[in-house]
């Protein structure tokens, strides 16, 4: 089994998650004591959501190329970045590496595809439902892709307020069901939890849809990768 990369820390509570489904999917897939060889860059996210908010998207990706390469450098045979926002920045992360980069979007992608879904609601921060990067990808699959048409800033806030510091309140739980019931009423058969923490929150027993966890399903495929 190759060596996983995880390029973490955006935030480290949901790289918690993959550090743990990494080790889980690999102990389930090859039985007795094997876990998952991964070698975890875990950044300081501080700095890096101020690039965010500054629109400094190259100094960021700039950063995490770096981080990619020395992963690859350390022997990790397969990269993922354990963020859906910042794969704005794959492209420049793809461009420092050799060995295979894991994009998110891809297995969610396959995992809707499987299953029959046309129309996919996508919850994320606001970069992630504002911005092309990650629908277009989606879209290029062949999925039609419902973002919120409000309370976007709400959605966003809890993601940065309070899931990325641990904060899990039943509050904005009602606030992101609310939010998947209007995406279902417009058409969505599924929802994308389009951003590493959401799944702190939101789960197939509370939501109207089905949920696809990205953070499930990208660990899930690391490890795959990584046993190919
Ligand atoms: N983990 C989040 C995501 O999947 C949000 C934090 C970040 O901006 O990286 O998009």
């Amino acid at each position: 089994m190759k060596t996983i990369g995880l390029i973490g820390g955006m935030s480290w509570e949901s790289t918690a998650h993959y550090y743990a489904i990494l080790n889980r999917e690999t102990a389930r897939l090859r039985g007795g004591l094997h876990s998952a060889p991964v070698i975890v860059h875990s950044v300081d996210f501080a700095p890096i959501e101020a690039m965010q908010r500054a629109g400094d998207w190259d100094g960021a990706g700039a950063q995490l190329a770096q981080i990619a390469a020395s992963l690859e450098a350390q022997g990790c045979g397969v990269i993922g970045l354990a963020t859906n926002t910042m794969h704005i920045c794959a492209p420049q992360i793809v461009a420092a590496l050799t060995v295979p980069f894991i994009h998110i979007a891809a297995p969610t992608a396959d995992a809707l595809l499987a299953d029959g879904i046309g129309t996919v609601g996508l919850l994320g921060t606001r970069f992630t439902m504002e911005q092309r990067f990650y629908i277009d990808g989606l879209e290029e699959r062949g999925l039609e892709v419902l973002v919120p048409d409000i309370g976007i800033t709400n959605l966003n806030g809890i993601i940065y307020e309070e899931l990325c510091r641990g904060i899990v309140r039943e509050e904005s739980r009602r606030l992101y069901v609310d939010a998947i019931a209007r995406l279902a009423a417009r058409g969505a058969e599924a929802v994308i939890l389009g951003c590493t923490e959401i799944g702190m929150l939101i789960d197939d027993s509370v939501s109207p849809i089905p949920t696809y966890d990205t953070t499930e399903l990208h660990a899930k495929a690391l490890v795959a990768a990584a046993l190919d």
